[in-house]
């Protein structure tokens, strides 16, 4: 195949990454990135860099609302400076129950992915609205869908299967995982050397963490939505059932609409808790570590939990998987949070985890446990676009998937 222009798009529930990417046999040359950041504010932030890193754009927005945004988007794309795209990969955290292979995207396909919206409650909407402006801008263009929950598929029932009432399930309420495509990046970055008992934990703003096998996914901390599983920056994690009826119940005092209170309670659960919910101040791990330096208690109770949480899955995924060989950390926090990967593994020696405090105390990729160590810790950047690229050449070759 000769080089083709391939655009990735990348939407959070704030956010539009977006990068455009020359590849061809082996070869992946990407020729500018950039993104949109802070949608529904008034001081949003959009910037633009090429190959060599030159910014291109970097401004401070107002960004009212997703239109506005992916305008901004949409007009670099179409500024005459680079190629148009020959296709267009899509992220998408979870498309439902019945659309879970990346393929080409069609009207009907956003339809299906939309309906399932409740499945990624933060994230679906404003990809399914990127996906029906970029068919509207590029008509001719083929676009595909890449799916999170694709890496968690060969979960076993076992993981999948959630201890609720039968015409739940039937709905389609199980596992799925989600940072599915950052875990496949993990997996292919080790490759052709991939330890059989791997565990990978993705800590960034959402933070999730997998036990994999041979390559495959054997279990993932995250739910039906994101916001099972690790507490993370506003998020609560796994937690009892009962404390959510609670908070319903304080909500149903002041309001007899159920869909109202519904999306009360998804706020709580999904936007004002975690790290954030505990620490009364940020979500963001490097305000918390300023804030613990000058003795924030609150701050050092977030922080507490979230590590001690992440050691507690560690330990349960090292049971699951009969042993470990590799422990891969990831994710904003993961690569660059030293403190963080030193707590979470402080207590992990039983396990045969031992970091070395002078090989941590780096940012970015490296071997940070000690040469004594049974286990061995990576810290691995994660290549998600990389990865979209590769499935999207796959895909317009008609090729199904080698794994
Ligand atoms: P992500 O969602 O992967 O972009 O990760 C965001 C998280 O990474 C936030 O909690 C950040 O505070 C954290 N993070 C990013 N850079 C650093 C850093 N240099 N030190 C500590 N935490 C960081």
């Amino acid at each position: 195949m000769s080089s083709l222009p391939v655009l990735v798009l990348n939407s959070g529930s704030s956010s539009i990454k977006f990068s455009l990417y020359e590849a061809g046999n082996g070869s992946r040359t990407r020729l500018f990135e950039g993104a949109v950041d802070g949608i529904g504010t008034d001081l949003g932030k959009f910037w633009m860099k090429d190959a060599s890193g030159n910014k291109l754009a970097d401004e401070t927005p107002a960004l009212p609302n997703r239109s506005v945004a992916f305008n901004l988007v949409a007009d670099a794309l179409q500024s005459g400076k680079f190629p148009k795209p020959a296709a267009i990969g899509h992220r998408m955290v979870s498309g439902g129950p019945t659309v879970l292979e990346n393929q080409k995207i069609t009207p009907a396909l956003i339809d299906e992915m939309d309906s399932y919206a409740a499945f990624a409650p933060l994230h679906t909407p404003i990809a399914v609205y990127i996906m029906r402006e970029a068919l509207r801008l590029f008509p001719s263009v083929p676009n595909f869908v890449i799916l999170d929950t694709y890496f968690h598929r060969t979960m076993p029932e076992v993981a999948k299967h959630m201890p609720i009432p039968e015409e739940y399930s039937a709905m389609g309420v199980r596992r799925y995982g989600a940072h599915g495509i950052s875990y496949e990046s993990i997996v292919y970055q080790l490759q052709p050397n991939v330890p059989e008992k791997l565990i990978v934990a993705h800590l960034g703003n959402g933070a999730s963490i997998s036990a994999i096998r041979s390559g495959k996914c054997l279990d993932t901390s995250m739910g039906l939505t994101p916001t099972g599983g690790l507490i993370s920056g506003t998020r609560t994690g796994d937690i009892d059932p009962g404390v959510l009826l609670f908070i319903l119940r304080k909500i149903a005092e002041k309001t007899t609409n159920a869909e109202a209170a519904a999306d009360q309670l998804e706020a709580v659960a999904s936007k004002k808790a975690g790290l954030l919910g505990v620490s009364e101040l940020s979500n963001d791990m490097r305000d918390l570590r300023e804030a613990i330096a000058d003795g924030n208690a609150k701050a050092r109770l977030a922080v507490d939990k979230f590590t001690w949480t992440i050691a507690k899955w560690i330990g349960s995924y090292v049971a699951e998987l009969g042993g470990l060989d590799m422990l891969v950390l990831t994710g904003g926090i993961g690569e660059n949070d030293i403190a963080s990967r030193a707590e979470i593994c402080a207590g992990l020696g039983a396990l045969g985890i031992v970091l070395d405090a002078q090989r941590n105390n780096v940012r970015g990729a490296a071997v940070i446990s000690a040469q004594n160590s049974p286990v061995t810790v990576r810290v691995i950047p994660p290549l998600e676009d990389l990865i979209i690229v590769n499935h999207v050449l796959r895909l317009l070759g008609g090729q199904s998937d080698p794994a």
